[in-house]
């Protein structure tokens, strides 16, 4: 699914959330590889900057994959038994949304 700036969204370990911008097509290295000194690019994927939904605060979740809403590495975020990937979850909309299609 795509998402787009406004949608009300959560995540398997935190949220909820209003998105506030979509970064896409992102190919940076993982925050781990680079401060192993071996920076390698990643799959094409996307950063999001977010707000709660009443639009205070400032929230960003890296490195997700928009085909799947699923994280690019696994954690152990939301005390999973076992390490998994995480997921963007969308929820109902609470008023409409600029730019989708459906
Ligand atoms: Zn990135």
């Amino acid at each position: 699914m795509k998402l787009e700036p406004e949608m009300l969204i959560k995540t398997n370990y935190s949220g909820p959330y209003r998105i506030k911008s979509v970064l896409r097509d992102c190919t940076c290295p993982s925050y781990l590889d680079e401060i192993n000194g071996r920076p390698t690019a990643r799959r094409p994927h996307i950063h999001l900057a977010c707000t709660k939904p009443d639009g205070t605060g400032a929230f960003y979740i890296n490195g997700w994959d928009e085909q799947t809403l699923l994280s690019l590495q696994k954690s152990y975020c939301g005390g999973k038994k076992e390490i998994g990937y995480d997921q963007i979850i969308v929820l109902q909309q609470d008023r409409p949304i600029q730019g989708t299609l459906f």
